[in-house]
Protein backbone atom coordinates (compact mmCIF):
# COMPACT_ATOMS: atom_id res chain seq x y z
CA UNK A 1 0.00 0.00 0.00
CA UNK A 2 2.99 2.01 -0.44
CA UNK A 3 3.55 5.02 -2.89
CA UNK A 4 4.23 2.25 -5.77
CA UNK A 5 2.33 3.12 -8.75
CA UNK A 6 5.19 4.55 -11.11
CA UNK A 7 2.84 3.55 -14.31
CA UNK A 8 -0.90 4.55 -13.49
CA UNK A 9 -2.75 7.59 -14.90
CA UNK A 10 -1.62 9.64 -12.29
CA UNK A 11 1.64 8.47 -11.32
CA UNK A 12 2.97 12.21 -10.64
CA UNK A 13 0.36 12.64 -7.73
CA UNK A 14 1.88 11.35 -4.49
CA UNK A 15 0.42 7.99 -2.60
CA UNK A 16 -1.44 7.84 0.27
CA UNK A 17 1.17 6.15 2.35
CA UNK A 18 4.00 8.71 1.13
CA UNK A 19 1.65 12.19 1.58
CA UNK A 20 1.19 11.15 5.12
CA UNK A 21 4.35 10.39 5.96
CA UNK A 22 5.58 13.24 4.66
CA UNK A 23 3.29 15.13 6.46
CA UNK A 24 3.90 13.89 9.61
CA UNK A 25 7.69 14.34 8.61
CA UNK A 26 7.22 18.06 8.49
CA UNK A 27 5.05 17.70 12.13
CA UNK A 28 6.92 18.08 15.27
CA UNK A 29 5.44 17.71 19.14
CA UNK A 30 4.98 20.73 20.33
CA UNK A 31 5.77 22.49 23.95
CA UNK A 32 4.71 21.03 27.00
CA UNK A 33 2.90 22.94 29.15
CA UNK A 34 1.29 22.13 33.02
CA UNK A 35 -2.32 22.29 32.88
CA UNK A 36 -5.17 21.87 35.35
CA UNK A 37 -6.33 18.04 34.86
CA UNK A 38 -10.25 19.28 34.41
CA UNK A 39 -8.47 20.87 31.00
CA UNK A 40 -5.86 17.95 30.13
CA UNK A 41 -8.87 14.96 28.24
CA UNK A 42 -7.32 14.18 24.82
CA UNK A 43 -3.97 15.38 25.34
CA UNK A 44 -0.97 13.44 25.82
CA UNK A 45 1.05 13.43 28.84
CA UNK A 46 4.35 14.89 28.28
CA UNK A 47 6.67 12.72 30.86
CA UNK A 48 6.55 9.77 32.41
CA UNK A 49 4.63 10.23 35.95
CA UNK A 50 5.07 8.58 39.21
CA UNK A 51 3.44 7.36 41.78
CA UNK A 52 3.98 8.83 45.29
CA UNK A 53 0.52 8.32 46.39
CA UNK A 54 0.47 4.32 47.62
CA UNK A 55 -2.89 3.01 46.52
CA UNK A 56 -4.50 1.36 48.32
CA UNK A 57 -2.92 3.06 51.36
CA UNK A 58 -3.62 0.06 53.51
CA UNK A 59 -4.87 -3.43 53.75
CA UNK A 60 -8.81 -3.22 52.88
CA UNK A 61 -11.60 -5.19 52.93
CA UNK A 62 -12.97 -5.84 49.39
CA UNK A 63 -16.82 -7.04 51.11
CA UNK A 64 -19.22 -5.54 53.61
CA UNK A 65 -17.97 -8.23 56.26
CA UNK A 66 -16.39 -9.99 59.07
CA UNK A 67 -12.58 -10.06 59.45
CA UNK A 68 -11.27 -13.48 60.67
CA UNK A 69 -8.33 -15.31 61.61
CA UNK A 70 -9.32 -18.15 59.02
CA UNK A 71 -8.17 -20.84 61.94
CA UNK A 72 -11.09 -19.83 63.94
CA UNK A 73 -14.32 -20.75 61.44
CA UNK A 74 -12.64 -23.41 59.75
CA UNK A 75 -15.42 -25.95 59.07
CA UNK A 76 -18.01 -23.14 59.81
CA UNK A 77 -21.22 -24.59 57.91
CA UNK A 78 -25.13 -23.48 58.20
CA UNK A 79 -26.00 -26.82 60.11
CA UNK A 80 -23.12 -26.60 62.42
CA UNK A 81 -22.11 -22.58 62.54
CA UNK A 82 -19.46 -21.44 64.52
CA UNK A 83 -19.88 -18.33 67.07
CA UNK A 84 -17.40 -16.01 67.52
CA UNK A 85 -17.64 -12.60 69.74
CA UNK A 86 -17.06 -9.23 68.10
CA UNK A 87 -13.82 -6.88 69.51
CA UNK A 88 -13.50 -4.59 66.74
CA UNK A 89 -16.27 -2.36 64.83
CA UNK A 90 -14.50 -0.70 61.42
CA UNK A 91 -16.70 1.42 59.25
CA UNK A 92 -15.26 3.07 56.39
CA UNK A 93 -12.73 6.48 57.63
CA UNK A 94 -12.05 4.52 60.53
CA UNK A 95 -9.36 2.40 61.79
CA UNK A 96 -9.08 -0.60 63.94
CA UNK A 97 -8.33 -0.06 67.16
CA UNK A 98 -5.68 -2.85 67.08
CA UNK A 99 -4.53 -6.14 65.69
CA UNK A 100 -7.20 -9.00 65.77
CA UNK A 101 -7.04 -11.03 69.03
CA UNK A 102 -7.33 -14.68 68.23
CA UNK A 103 -11.07 -16.02 68.92
CA UNK A 104 -12.54 -12.36 68.40
CA UNK A 105 -13.74 -10.98 64.69
CA UNK A 106 -14.10 -7.21 63.83
CA UNK A 107 -16.75 -5.97 61.16
CA UNK A 108 -16.22 -3.69 58.77
CA UNK A 109 -17.59 -2.05 55.75
CA UNK A 110 -16.05 -2.25 52.25
CA UNK A 111 -12.66 -0.23 51.78
CA UNK A 112 -11.74 -0.20 55.77
CA UNK A 113 -8.16 -0.96 56.75
CA UNK A 114 -8.36 -4.94 57.49
CA UNK A 115 -7.17 -5.66 61.51
CA UNK A 116 -3.44 -6.81 61.59
CA UNK A 117 -3.29 -10.67 61.61
CA UNK A 118 -6.74 -11.06 60.02
CA UNK A 119 -6.44 -14.09 57.19
CA UNK A 120 -9.82 -12.80 55.45
CA UNK A 121 -13.20 -11.07 55.60
CA UNK A 122 -15.87 -13.13 55.82
CA UNK A 123 -18.80 -11.60 53.22
CA UNK A 124 -22.15 -10.36 55.48
CA UNK A 125 -24.27 -12.85 53.96
CA UNK A 126 -22.48 -15.88 55.40
CA UNK A 127 -22.90 -14.63 59.11
CA UNK A 128 -25.85 -13.22 61.16
CA UNK A 129 -25.35 -11.47 64.64
CA UNK A 130 -27.02 -11.88 67.76
CA UNK A 131 -28.37 -9.59 70.35
CA UNK A 132 -24.89 -10.58 72.61
CA UNK A 133 -22.50 -9.20 69.59
CA UNK A 134 -21.56 -12.36 68.88
CA UNK A 135 -21.27 -13.48 65.19
CA UNK A 136 -22.07 -17.16 63.71
CA UNK A 137 -20.83 -18.03 60.78
CA UNK A 138 -22.37 -20.59 58.32
CA UNK A 139 -19.26 -20.72 55.59
CA UNK A 140 -15.40 -20.48 55.63
CA UNK A 141 -14.86 -20.18 52.11
CA UNK A 142 -14.20 -16.60 52.16
CA UNK A 143 -11.79 -17.42 55.15
CA UNK A 144 -8.55 -16.44 53.23
CA UNK A 145 -10.22 -13.44 50.45
CA UNK A 146 -11.78 -10.34 50.02
CA UNK A 147 -8.53 -8.57 51.09
CA UNK A 148 -7.68 -5.78 48.77
CA UNK A 149 -3.69 -5.76 49.74
CA UNK A 150 -1.50 -1.76 50.20
CA UNK A 151 -0.26 -0.54 46.98
CA UNK A 152 -1.90 -3.28 44.94
CA UNK A 153 -2.42 -0.88 42.09
CA UNK A 154 -0.10 1.46 42.64
CA UNK A 155 2.74 1.51 44.88
CA UNK A 156 5.14 4.60 45.34
CA UNK A 157 7.27 4.88 42.61
CA UNK A 158 5.63 2.81 40.01
CA UNK A 159 4.67 4.23 36.54
CA UNK A 160 1.00 5.29 36.54
CA UNK A 161 1.63 6.81 32.88
CA UNK A 162 4.02 7.13 30.48
CA UNK A 163 4.78 9.71 28.36
CA UNK A 164 2.47 9.97 24.75
CA UNK A 165 0.16 8.21 26.49
CA UNK A 166 -3.35 9.84 26.32
CA UNK A 167 -5.23 11.54 28.95
CA UNK A 168 -8.50 9.37 28.91
CA UNK A 169 -11.62 9.71 31.53
CA UNK A 170 -9.88 6.84 33.35
CA UNK A 171 -6.16 8.37 33.13
CA UNK A 172 -7.90 11.49 34.66
CA UNK A 173 -9.15 9.26 37.57
CA UNK A 174 -5.89 7.56 37.85
CA UNK A 175 -4.20 11.14 38.54
CA UNK A 176 -6.72 12.43 41.02
CA UNK A 177 -6.27 9.05 42.66
CA UNK A 178 -2.51 10.24 42.84
CA UNK A 179 -3.60 13.34 43.84
CA UNK A 180 -2.48 15.37 40.67
CA UNK A 181 -4.42 18.31 40.31
CA UNK A 182 -1.84 19.20 37.41
CA UNK A 183 -0.60 17.36 34.80
CA UNK A 184 2.15 18.28 32.24
CA UNK A 185 0.92 18.03 28.68
CA UNK A 186 1.81 19.01 25.32
CA UNK A 187 -0.11 21.97 24.46
CA UNK A 188 -3.09 21.57 21.71
CA UNK A 189 -1.78 22.96 18.32
CA UNK A 190 -3.60 26.39 17.49
CA UNK A 191 -4.99 25.93 13.87
CA UNK A 192 -6.48 28.48 11.46
CA UNK A 193 -9.29 27.52 9.74
CA UNK A 194 -9.76 29.42 7.00
CA UNK A 195 -12.90 29.05 3.93
CA UNK A 196 -12.43 30.40 0.69
CA UNK A 197 -15.43 30.75 -2.08
CA UNK A 198 -17.82 33.76 -3.43
CA UNK A 199 -20.36 31.38 -2.96
CA UNK A 200 -19.81 30.99 0.81
CA UNK A 201 -22.34 32.37 3.24
CA UNK A 202 -22.77 31.98 7.48
CA UNK A 203 -25.18 31.89 9.81
CA UNK A 204 -25.46 35.83 9.77
CA UNK A 205 -26.42 35.43 6.46
CA UNK A 206 -28.24 32.61 6.40
CA UNK A 207 -30.88 34.24 4.99
CA UNK A 208 -28.85 33.93 1.58
CA UNK A 209 -29.00 30.54 2.18
CA UNK A 210 -32.20 29.39 2.50
CA UNK A 211 -33.34 32.00 -0.74
CA UNK A 212 -30.87 29.14 -2.90
CA UNK A 213 -28.58 32.13 -3.46
CA UNK A 214 -26.01 31.01 -1.29
CA UNK A 215 -24.38 28.17 0.20
CA UNK A 216 -23.56 27.41 4.54
CA UNK A 217 -20.07 27.11 5.22
CA UNK A 218 -20.05 24.19 6.39
CA UNK A 219 -16.76 23.23 6.10
CA UNK A 220 -15.39 25.67 8.36
CA UNK A 221 -17.90 24.53 11.42
CA UNK A 222 -17.31 21.01 10.38
CA UNK A 223 -13.19 21.15 9.98
CA UNK A 224 -13.64 23.31 13.72
CA UNK A 225 -15.17 20.31 14.89
CA UNK A 226 -13.12 17.80 13.87
CA UNK A 227 -10.14 19.97 14.97
CA UNK A 228 -11.57 19.80 18.65
CA UNK A 229 -12.58 16.17 18.25
CA UNK A 230 -9.00 15.80 17.60
CA UNK A 231 -7.78 17.59 20.92
CA UNK A 232 -6.88 20.94 18.50
CA UNK A 233 -8.28 24.69 19.23
CA UNK A 234 -9.63 25.96 16.06
CA UNK A 235 -9.08 29.59 15.31
CA UNK A 236 -11.46 31.19 12.84
CA UNK A 237 -10.45 33.08 9.66
CA UNK A 238 -13.69 33.56 8.33
CA UNK A 239 -14.78 33.14 4.70
CA UNK A 240 -12.31 34.64 2.02
CA UNK A 241 -13.98 36.07 -1.13
CA UNK A 242 -11.90 34.63 -4.27
CA UNK A 243 -9.40 37.45 -4.34
CA UNK A 244 -5.87 36.66 -3.30
CA UNK A 245 -5.77 40.51 -1.40
CA UNK A 246 -8.41 38.58 0.77
CA UNK A 247 -7.09 35.01 1.13
CA UNK A 248 -3.68 36.50 1.96
CA UNK A 249 -4.85 39.04 4.66
CA UNK A 250 -6.90 35.86 6.13
CA UNK A 251 -3.84 34.02 6.09
CA UNK A 252 -1.57 36.63 7.81
CA UNK A 253 -4.04 37.36 10.56
CA UNK A 254 -3.15 33.61 11.25
CA UNK A 255 0.47 34.11 11.99
CA UNK A 256 0.25 32.91 15.78
CA UNK A 257 -1.12 29.38 14.91
CA UNK A 258 0.55 26.11 14.91
CA UNK A 259 -0.78 25.15 11.69
CA UNK A 260 -3.32 26.48 8.81
CA UNK A 261 -6.31 24.74 7.07
CA UNK A 262 -7.67 26.40 4.21
CA UNK A 263 -10.69 24.67 2.28
CA UNK A 264 -11.53 24.99 -1.31
CA UNK A 265 -9.37 26.85 -3.89
CA UNK A 266 -6.72 23.89 -4.75
CA UNK A 267 -8.28 22.64 -7.91
CA UNK A 268 -8.02 24.10 -11.50
CA UNK A 269 -10.66 26.46 -11.60
CA UNK A 270 -10.14 29.75 -12.72
CA UNK A 271 -11.70 31.76 -10.00
CA UNK A 272 -9.30 29.70 -7.28
CA UNK A 273 -6.91 32.34 -6.10
CA UNK A 274 -5.66 30.41 -3.06
CA UNK A 275 -2.73 29.56 -4.89
CA UNK A 276 -1.68 33.46 -6.31
CA UNK A 277 -1.99 33.88 -2.45
CA UNK A 278 0.04 31.42 -1.31
CA UNK A 279 2.60 32.28 -3.41
CA UNK A 280 3.00 35.85 -2.74
CA UNK A 281 3.21 34.93 1.35
CA UNK A 282 6.12 32.38 -0.21
CA UNK A 283 4.34 29.14 0.83
CA UNK A 284 6.89 26.00 0.18
CA UNK A 285 4.61 23.76 -1.48
CA UNK A 286 6.05 20.03 -0.43
CA UNK A 287 3.50 18.32 -2.34
CA UNK A 288 -0.29 18.90 -4.45
CA UNK A 289 -2.60 15.80 -5.66
CA UNK A 290 -2.36 12.22 -4.02
CA UNK A 291 -3.97 9.19 -5.78
CA UNK A 292 -7.23 9.10 -3.47
CA UNK A 293 -10.38 9.38 -3.64
CA UNK A 294 -12.21 11.85 -2.52
CA UNK A 295 -9.49 14.63 -2.00
CA UNK A 296 -7.22 14.41 -4.49
CA UNK A 297 -6.47 17.97 -4.73
CA UNK A 298 -5.02 18.34 -1.78
CA UNK A 299 -2.16 20.51 -0.86
CA UNK A 300 0.65 20.42 1.55
CA UNK A 301 3.47 22.98 2.63
CA UNK A 302 5.07 25.16 4.98
CA UNK A 303 3.29 28.67 5.39
CA UNK A 304 5.98 31.20 7.65
CA UNK A 305 7.55 27.19 8.37
CA UNK A 306 4.31 25.86 9.68
CA UNK A 307 2.38 22.87 8.49
CA UNK A 308 -0.57 23.97 5.61
CA UNK A 309 -2.85 22.07 4.48
CA UNK A 310 -4.87 23.00 1.12
CA UNK A 311 -8.07 21.04 1.39
CA UNK A 312 -10.48 20.62 -1.34
CA UNK A 313 -13.58 22.55 -1.21
CA UNK A 314 -16.33 19.50 -1.25
CA UNK A 315 -17.43 19.13 1.64
CA UNK A 316 -17.08 15.30 2.24
CA UNK A 317 -13.17 15.44 0.48
CA UNK A 318 -12.50 17.96 3.20
CA UNK A 319 -13.62 16.12 6.04
CA UNK A 320 -12.01 12.58 4.71
CA UNK A 321 -8.52 14.02 3.99
CA UNK A 322 -8.35 15.68 7.88
CA UNK A 323 -9.27 12.30 9.18
CA UNK A 324 -6.63 10.45 6.96
CA UNK A 325 -4.28 13.22 6.94
CA UNK A 326 -4.76 15.65 9.62
CA UNK A 327 -5.68 13.82 12.67
CA UNK A 328 -2.55 11.80 12.93
CA UNK A 329 -0.51 15.06 12.26
CA UNK A 330 -2.61 16.64 14.86
CA UNK A 331 -1.39 13.57 17.17
CA UNK A 332 1.86 13.86 16.50
CA UNK A 333 2.53 17.62 16.76
CA UNK A 334 0.14 17.00 20.64
CA UNK A 335 2.85 14.33 21.41
CA UNK A 336 0.23 11.09 21.09
CA UNK A 337 2.24 7.74 21.27
CA UNK A 338 0.64 6.52 18.08
CA UNK A 339 -0.29 8.93 15.28
CA UNK A 340 -2.87 6.52 13.66
CA UNK A 341 -5.94 5.28 14.87
CA UNK A 342 -5.68 1.30 15.27
CA UNK A 343 -8.05 0.04 12.28
CA UNK A 344 -11.12 -1.76 12.62
CA UNK A 345 -11.70 -5.28 11.15
CA UNK A 346 -14.85 -5.65 9.25
CA UNK A 347 -17.14 -8.05 6.74
CA UNK A 348 -18.16 -6.39 3.55
CA UNK A 349 -22.37 -6.80 2.74
CA UNK A 350 -21.48 -7.09 -0.92
CA UNK A 351 -19.38 -6.30 -3.09
CA UNK A 352 -17.78 -2.86 -3.79
CA UNK A 353 -16.28 -2.14 -7.55
CA UNK A 354 -13.45 0.20 -6.82
CA UNK A 355 -11.17 2.48 -9.19
CA UNK A 356 -7.67 0.55 -9.29
CA UNK A 357 -5.63 3.98 -9.93
CA UNK A 358 -6.44 5.83 -6.74
CA UNK A 359 -7.05 4.58 -2.83
CA UNK A 360 -10.08 4.56 -1.61
CA UNK A 361 -11.49 6.10 1.29
CA UNK A 362 -15.47 5.38 1.21
CA UNK A 363 -18.26 5.86 3.90
CA UNK A 364 -19.52 3.09 5.68
CA UNK A 365 -21.84 1.51 8.18
CA UNK A 366 -20.83 -0.60 10.89
CA UNK A 367 -23.22 -3.16 11.56
CA UNK A 368 -22.79 -5.12 14.52
CA UNK A 369 -22.86 -8.98 14.20
CA UNK A 370 -23.17 -11.30 17.14
CA UNK A 371 -19.96 -13.46 17.10
CA UNK A 372 -18.58 -12.45 13.93
CA UNK A 373 -16.84 -8.99 12.47
CA UNK A 374 -18.80 -6.12 11.88
CA UNK A 375 -20.52 -5.93 8.30
CA UNK A 376 -19.31 -2.76 6.22
CA UNK A 377 -21.69 -1.04 4.05
CA UNK A 378 -21.76 2.20 2.10
CA UNK A 379 -23.61 5.02 3.50
CA UNK A 380 -25.10 5.04 0.17
CA UNK A 381 -23.87 7.44 -2.82
CA UNK A 382 -20.32 8.11 -2.66
CA UNK A 383 -20.59 11.72 -4.18
CA UNK A 384 -17.63 14.17 -2.24
CA UNK A 385 -20.77 16.61 -2.81
CA UNK A 386 -22.80 14.44 -0.30
CA UNK A 387 -22.49 15.16 3.03
CA UNK A 388 -24.75 12.92 4.75
CA UNK A 389 -22.34 10.08 3.82
CA UNK A 390 -20.53 11.12 6.13
CA UNK A 391 -22.34 12.16 8.71
CA UNK A 392 -24.72 8.36 8.69
CA UNK A 393 -20.78 7.05 8.37
CA UNK A 394 -18.65 5.44 10.75
CA UNK A 395 -15.96 4.96 9.49
CA UNK A 396 -13.91 5.01 6.06
CA UNK A 397 -13.41 1.66 4.25
CA UNK A 398 -10.11 1.63 2.64
CA UNK A 399 -9.48 0.19 -0.92
CA UNK A 400 -6.06 0.82 -1.64
CA UNK A 401 -4.80 1.70 -5.60
CA UNK A 402 -4.78 -1.56 -7.24
CA UNK A 403 -7.94 -2.74 -6.09
CA UNK A 404 -10.72 -3.14 -8.64
CA UNK A 405 -13.32 -5.04 -6.49
CA UNK A 406 -13.79 -5.79 -3.17
CA UNK A 407 -16.25 -9.19 -3.06
CA UNK A 408 -18.77 -9.48 -0.68
CA UNK A 409 -17.86 -11.12 2.41
CA UNK A 410 -14.00 -9.73 2.31
CA UNK A 411 -12.39 -8.85 5.24
CA UNK A 412 -11.42 -5.24 4.95
CA UNK A 413 -10.35 -2.16 7.09
CA UNK A 414 -11.58 0.50 8.54
CA UNK A 415 -10.52 3.84 9.77
CA UNK A 416 -13.05 4.27 12.67
CA UNK A 417 -14.60 8.13 12.26
CA UNK A 418 -15.55 9.95 15.71
CA UNK A 419 -19.20 8.62 15.09
CA UNK A 420 -22.35 7.60 16.49
CA UNK A 421 -22.26 3.83 18.27
CA UNK A 422 -25.68 3.92 19.46
P1 LIG B 1 -13.74 24.48 -4.98
O1 LIG B 1 -12.66 23.73 -4.31
O2 LIG B 1 -13.68 25.95 -4.71
O3 LIG B 1 -13.82 24.14 -6.43
O4 LIG B 1 -15.11 23.98 -4.33
C1 LIG B 1 -15.57 22.68 -4.56
C2 LIG B 1 -17.01 22.57 -4.05
O5 LIG B 1 -17.01 22.69 -2.63
C3 LIG B 1 -17.94 23.64 -4.55
O6 LIG B 1 -19.21 23.04 -4.77
C4 LIG B 1 -18.02 24.60 -3.40
O7 LIG B 1 -19.21 25.35 -3.38
C5 LIG B 1 -17.94 23.68 -2.23
N1 LIG B 1 -17.37 24.35 -1.06
C6 LIG B 1 -16.25 25.06 -1.06
N2 LIG B 1 -16.00 25.56 0.18
C7 LIG B 1 -17.01 25.13 0.96
C8 LIG B 1 -17.31 25.34 2.33
N3 LIG B 1 -16.52 26.07 3.12
N4 LIG B 1 -18.42 24.76 2.82
C9 LIG B 1 -19.22 24.02 2.01
N5 LIG B 1 -18.96 23.80 0.73
C10 LIG B 1 -17.89 24.37 0.17
MG1 LIG C 1 -14.37 27.73 -5.00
Amino acid sequence: MSAGGGNGPHADWIGWREALETILSRCEPLETEDVALSGALGCAVAEDVTADVVHPPWDNSAMDGVAVHAADVSGATAEDPVVLPLSDDIPAGSFPSGPLAPGTVARLMTGAPVPAGASGVVRVEHTSEDSAGRISFFKDSDANRNIRRRGEDLDAGEIVLRAGQAVTPAAVGVLAMQGRSRVTVRRRPRVGVLSNGNELADFDEVEEVRAGRRIMNSNGHALAAQLIDAGAEPVPLGIARDEAADIRRRLESADQCDAVISSAGVSVGDHDQVKAALEDLGMRRVFWRARIRPGSPLTFGLLGGKPFWGLPGNPVSAMVTFEVFLRPALRKMMGHRHAEAPRVLGKTRKAISSSADLTHFYRVRLDRVAGDLPLVELTGPQGSGILTSMSEADGLLIVPEGIAEVGAGETVEVIPLPGDWS
